[in-house]
């Protein structure tokens, strides 16, 4: 079993509203050969939501205490993203996934890149919060 980004699988849990759909990753779901979770969504935060970024790390640095989510307005959201990361992984063990195929740059699901924090559309290496939670308990990433 796969554990997939629900935007990428097609669910409209983006921040604007939207999904990013990925034909490969909806039949995988369809198949019943992995399973979809938003963890914005499962961490409390609404669809639609204001953009947020991880400012002062990445999500490595959220989950120890180095650095927060900030909204776009300037609200401090770090709490719903550990939330929903530990949602993510919660799921991920109930049904088995050793593997995870998530969404790329996102401060939640990215694996490699994320935005620096900046609201300028800039990117900085590093991992969204719940793709770092995923990571450190020994679930394979790929990003699309
Ligand atoms: S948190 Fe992940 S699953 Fe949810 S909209 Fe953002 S990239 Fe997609």
């Amino acid at each position: 079993m796969i554990l997939v980004s629900a935007c990428l699988a097609g669910i409209p849990c983006r921040y604007d509203g939207g999904s990013s759909p990925v034909p490969e990753i909806q039949r995988l779901v369809a198949e019943g050969h992995a399973v979809a979770i938003c963890p914005e969504v499962a961490g409390g935060l609404p669809i639609p939501r204001l953009p947020a970024e991880i400012q002062g790390g990445d999500g490595q640095d959220v989950l120890e205490g180095r650095a927060k989510v900030v909204r776009q307005d300037g609200v401090d959201i770090t709490e719903a993203f550990i939330k929903g990361a530990h949602q993510a992984l919660s799921l991920a063990r109930k049904v088995g996934a050793k593997k995870a195929i998530l969404k790329a740059r996102s401060p939640s699901c990215g694996v490699t890149f994320i935005h620096d924090g900046s609201f300028t559309g800039a990117l900085r290496e590093g991992m969204g919060v719940a793709a770092a939670l995923l990571k450190r308990e020994g679930i394979e990433l790929e990003e699309r």
